[in-house]
């Protein structure tokens, strides 16, 4: 049990542990794709708006530097934030600017771009890169200094060490930010976007994976965190689930030993003239401190857990023992047994059963098997094996549920049937509108030409009874008559229905 559970607690948590890994990093990827792409559309507008704010400012031979230009350079500056400055510079000598600050562009290294322009750049510490946009005009030039802020929007999120932006001019890679370009193995490059801004500049980033593990939702301790939460969830389930199993396992063996399984009795009753014809047995657990567990409890269980041969033979041993008592060794009647198709798999149930019944002097006629058409039987042929030794004794077979379940006509054909018993689900129609009571109509057909007798089951009230009387089915099982019941109480019954039939 316990190398169950861990194994199931280690495959749930790999599996989970896999798929939260691997949602981390997807999410993680599309983020960084997102602001990547961000960052570029944002350099890209900085420059078209740059290129065309120096193309637009007057010829050289028209600009002075006075107030009214100086207004214009700040106006025109603080209207775009993506540059910080804006200035020109005449001859060498004559220089103004949107601010108050002296660009020394002898310290710019220049990156010579199409029709007169540039692009300047100059290290600023570890910081960051300065970056003009530079046009010449004769012997004067004008320059756009563009805003770092758009490059630090990325690295906010991370570490200026572990990113590395370069500036690419016509295919050739030419500026960097952030110092030299990273040594290690660079693990993201998202460069394929926009790669041609204009003038034949791209921009592309590169960053180690330490910076792709800041734009992860999680942290590996919580993926693994997670992953344990998610893994011990799902084991202690698995765990109930199989201890609740085993434990009823368990005590369906006990209550066997303690002998707590006991027949009850239904009876099926001739509604002509109120003659019991037999009683069909149905189990219950009668626990030590008296309680009765109805059958859905434990039955489903014992079927798919083959507790329900040792189930039956208890119940055929107290069955047998029953049915003297009732007098019907010499009456006639037949006490109907649930059997399930693994009964025929050997000869073991047959001669419990058989050995049972001479025991206690009873004839062949008094026992009779239901088996339901719900399972399947794997085996057909092996199964009329089996029952050949039955019918050969006197014993015969009733289908069960018939209708409700597999191939009901070949279980006709095959085993040797002689009794349909109709489902309550069928009975249950007789009330209702007629295209549902047409099954029923049609069952009851096909046991007519089929040469088979029919037992109602679940019949509650008279209106049933007389629909079924006027369609020939006579055999009825249901609470209109009685419901299941003890040994004893069924002794008491059987003597009340002499009693009233006479
Ligand atoms: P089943 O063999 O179809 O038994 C008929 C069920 O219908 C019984 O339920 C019975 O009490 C119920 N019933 C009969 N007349 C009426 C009625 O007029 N109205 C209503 N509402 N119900 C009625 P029970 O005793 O609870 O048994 C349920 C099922 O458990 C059985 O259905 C059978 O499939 C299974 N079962 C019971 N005893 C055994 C057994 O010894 N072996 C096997 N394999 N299965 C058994
Ligand atoms: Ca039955
Ligand atoms: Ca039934």
């Amino acid at each position: 049990m316990r190398t169950i559970i861990a194994s199931i607690f280690v495959t749930i948590f790999a599996v989970s542990l896999a798929a939260v890994s691997y949602f981390n990093h997807f999410y993680a990827e599309r983020a960084l794709q997102r602001d990547t792409e961000q960052l570029l559309f944002e350099f890209h507008d900085a420059l078209v708006e740059a290129k065309s704010m120096l193309a637009g400012l007057p010829e050289p031979d028209d600009f002075r530097c006075n107030d009214k230009t100086y207004g214009e350079l700040v106006h025109l500056s603080f209207e775009n934030p993506a540059i910080r400055l804006l200035g020109v510079l005449h001859d060498n000598e004559e220089y103004c600017a949107s601010d108050a600050v002296t660009v020394d562009l002898s310290a710019y290294k220049s990156h010579a771009l199409s029709g007169g322009f540039s692009m300047a750049s100059a290290a600023h510490g570890d910081e960051h890169t300065d970056l003009l946009l530079v046009r010449t005009h004769g012997n004067s030039r004008y320059f756009a200094n563009l805003n770092p802020f758009l490059i630090n929007h990325l690295a906010e999120h991370a570490c200026l060490d572990c990113l590395s932006y370069e500036i690419t001019i016509q295919g050739e890679p030419t500026i960097n930010f952030f110092g030299e370009p990273l040594s290690q193995a660079a693990y993201i490059e998202f460069d394929s976007f926009r790669k041609e801004g204009p003038l034949g500049i791209s921009l592309s980033i590169k960053g180690t994976r330490e910076f792709f593990e800041y734009y992860k939702e999680l942290s590996w301790v919580s993926t693994v965190a997670f992953a344990v939460i998610v893994a011990s969830v799902l084991s202690f389930a698995a765990y109930r689930l199989l201890t609740i199993r085993q434990s009823l396992g368990r005590v369906i063996k006990d209550a066997l030993r303690f002998s707590e399984f006991v027949p009850f009795y239904q009876p099926i009753v001739d509604s002509r003239n109120g003659q019991v014809l037999g009683a069909e047995v149905l189990a219950r657990w009668r626990r030590g401190n008296g309680e009765i567990v109805p059958p859905y409890q434990f039955i489903p269980f014992a079927e798919d857990s083959g507790l329900i041969i040792e189930i039956t033979e208890q119940l055929v041993e107290k069955v047998t023992a029953d049915l003297k008592r009732f007098g019907w060794n010499k009456t006639g009647q037949f006490a109907s047994v649930n059997i399930v198709p693994e009964h025929l798999d050997s000869d073991v149930f047959y001669k419990l059963l058989t050995q049972g019944m001479e025991r206690h002097g009873l004839i062949p006629k008094n026992i009779s098997l239901e088996i339901t058409e719900r399972r399947q039987i794997a085996n057909l042929a092996q199964a009329r094996k089996a029952l050949d030794a039955f019918f050969e004794y006197g014993i015969d077979l009733k289908l069960d549920d018939a209708g409700t379940g597999y191939g009901g006509f070949s279980y006709v054909q095959e085993l040797g049937i002689s009794t349909l018993k109709i489902d309550k689900m069928f009975v249950d129609t007789i009330q209702s509108d007629d295209v549902k009571r047409s099954v029923l109509d049609a069952i009851i057909a096909f046991a007519k030409s089929s040469e088979l007798k029919t037992i109602a089951e679940g019949v509650e009230d008279k209106a049933q009874v007389e629909y079924l009387e006027q369609h020939g089915v006579y055999a009825i099982q249901g609470y209109v008559y009685a419901k299941p019941m003890p040994a004893e109480d069924l002794v008491d019954w059987l003597a009340k229905n002499e009693s009233e039939a006479s």
